[in-house]
């Protein structure tokens, strides 16, 4: 699971072969055999022998050719369900609760007034307090700092099935702050 996080995150939402790009990731697959992204027509059509596969990779394809069979390829059966909700939860339709400084409006966060203390919460963790200070400044439980603190929504990512995507609503930090955040977190493990 960790590997296809990187390998959305390493080679983007284009399709190794013909380059079809989808910031969505609607119609790209990850191909697990060979660690690639690929679309879901070049990913049906893909060989799994390695050589087999290379060859076919570099053999390079226009995305438009395929744009016809990429709108009538229909998702296995089994898989529909979850393409279905990855396509509802990347357009924003979230299936949680909003995140803790976001509001639902008509079916899309929307950063909530509270927005600000998310902010804060990160700032006050990344000069170095600790969590049991930041809950009392903030009333709210160490565990629910924690999970603040480790959300991706806040920087506009969407997590859907062990897979960190890209969503379409607005980032409350930035990406900078996040990490220095998480750099922390990684010290304070190493420390323990
Ligand atoms: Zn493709």
């Amino acid at each position: 699971m960790q590997a296809e996080k990187t390998l959305f995150e390493q080679q983007g939402f284009k399709c190794q072969k013909c380059g079809h790009y989808d910031p969505l990731a609607k119609k790209l697959e990850l191909n697990k055999e060979h660690k690639t992204v690929l679309c879901s027509v070049c990913n049906a059509f893909a060989p799994s022998a390695v050589e087999d596969f290379e060859n076919y990779l570099s053999e390079k394809i226009d995305s438009n050719i395929l744009e016809t069979f990429r709108k009538f390829t229909k998702p296995k059966k089994e898989d529909s369900l979850k393409k279905g909700m990855m396509a509802s939860v990347t357009k924003g339709n979230h299936v949680s609760r909003p995140a803790y400084g976001y509001d639902m409006v008509s079916g899309e966060l929307i950063p909530a007034e509270n927005s600000d203390q998310v902010r804060q919460i990160f700032e006050s963790f990344k000069k170095g307090l600790s969590l049991n200070a930041i809950s009392r400044n903030f009333g709210i439980s160490v565990n629910g700092i924690k999970k603040i603190l480790k959300n991706f929504t806040y920087i506009g990512k969407v997590k859907f099935d062990n897979q960190i995507l890209q969503g379409n609503h607005q980032p409350i930090l930035s990406s900078e702050l996040f990490n220095e955040v998480q750099q922390r977190f990684e010290k304070l493990k190493k420390s323990k």
